[in-house]
């Protein structure tokens, strides 16, 4: 298949041209040549929500429990990964990562932590002293540490820039600025409507990320969980202070809030960038507020700003702390209390909207 315009039938559409749709047609393309396959996707670029917009980072695997699905995905994904940026003439950096406790409470969860590690058999993970933290971060304070030597660092966006390329190479079609408005039965195929026309397809696969529940809504799926707008904002340090994160630097996570995540990225070698916080709820969180299971989230609020002060002050000395500014870039939420999703919100400034 080849052409910029919408085919009437398809073998597979997929809804959504961010990481995992695009990685899906990649897969589909190499399983099953025979089979047609089209992304839909709304934006006028590819990428253009989470994957363009996250902290960059490839996951070790160290947080998840030995055995669960989330540990063995996450550790192959990993290396699969960094395989697939070697092989395509992707840059990636295998920095690695330190975990530092600042305090004596910390010590059970990081030790919990190292454990994990093991489990998931991640080479050459390091339980850290206080003197050996130095090592790997000589500006970072901590009591003791964990240096997790397979973290690394990528672009994400060249990533799903590669896939979207691979696809067209072997036929399947990434078609943008083509919004899916509804979803149809027709025997036994699905009718899709976009803004650009109407395609058949034998099979839809839904990969519209954050408005995923949307598109479920539009084939009539009875859905058990809310996506609720966030906003994460990170920020960057000055230039002339870079030098004070080597590579990624994590508190130790506050089992209160497992999704928040506040960390020190160093995306590149040109930046570095402390958070996400999560902040800002937008406009339509607060039809969500009076949810039994969303009284957590005025807390988690709080607990987001106070995190990323909290994450700077304690990780690194209060002497060395650099000046921080609003990052260029704004990311979206992070954060997913058990069951529920979370909607990506564009923009950096107080009166950026939702993504429609
Ligand atoms: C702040 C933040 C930091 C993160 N950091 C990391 C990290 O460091 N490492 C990591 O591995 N993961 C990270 N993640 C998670 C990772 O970014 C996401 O899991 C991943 O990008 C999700 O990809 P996706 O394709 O599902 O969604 P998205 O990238 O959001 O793509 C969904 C696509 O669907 C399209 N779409 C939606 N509705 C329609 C429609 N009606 N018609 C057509 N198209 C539609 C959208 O335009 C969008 O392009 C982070 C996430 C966030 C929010």
């Amino acid at each position: 298949m080849s052409g910029t315009t919408l085919p009437s039938q398809v073998g597979v559409a997929i809804i959504g041209a961010g990481i995992v749709g695009l990685a899906i047609a990649l897969e589909i393309t190499s399983r099953f040549p025979g089979k047609s396959v089209v992304v839909l996707e709304k934006e006028p670029s590819i990428a253009r929500h989470q994957t363009g917009h996250n902290s960059g980072v490839i996951h070790s695997g160290i947080y998840y429990k030995p055995g669960s699905l989330k540990a063995r995905l996450c550790v192959e994904g990993a290396e699969m990964l960094m395989g697939f940026c070697k092989e395509n003439g992707i840059p990636f950096e295998a920095c690695g990562k330190l975990i530092v406790a600042t305090s004596e409470n910390e010590f059970p969860q990081l030790e919990e932590l190292y454990r994990r590690g093991q489990g998931n058999r991640l080479n050459g993970v390091r339980l850290l002293g206080a003197g050996e933290i130095h090592e790997f971060e000589p500006h970072a304070a901590g009591l003791r540490g964990i240096y997790v030597p397979s973290t690394g660092i990528v672009d994400f966006r060249e990533v799903a820039e590669k896939y979207a390329a691979l696809i067209a190479l072997r036929g399947g079609l990434v078609l943008l600025s083509h919004e899916v408005t509804a979803l149809k039965r027709a025997g036994t195929c699905s009718v899709v409507e976009t803004t650009k026309g109407t395609i058949e397809a034998e099979l839809v696969v839904n990969c519209a990320g954050l408005q995923s529940d949307r598109i479920s809504r539009m084939a009539n799926a009875r859905l058990d969980l809310t996506i609720v707008p966030f906003r994460g904002e990170y920020f960057d340090i000055v230039p002339a202070k870079r030098y004070l994160v080597r590579s990624l630097l994590y508190p130790v996570p506050d089992p209160r809030f497992p999704f928040l995540g506040v960390h020190f990225t160093r995306r590149s070698r040109a930046q570095c960038s402390p958070g996400p916080q999560a902040g800002r709820l937008q406009q339509d969180f607060h039809k969500h507020r009076r949810h039994r299971r969303l009284r957590v989230l005025p807390r988690l609020l709080d607990h987001g700003v106070e995190a990323l002060e909290n994450v700077i002050g304690r990780v690194l000395p209060l002497q060395q702390q650099s000046r921080f500014r609003p990052g260029p870039a704004e990311t979206g939420p992070r954060v997913a209390p058990r069951g529920f999703g979370t909607r990506w919100i564009r923009g950096t400034g107080p009166g950026s909207e939702p993504v429609r």
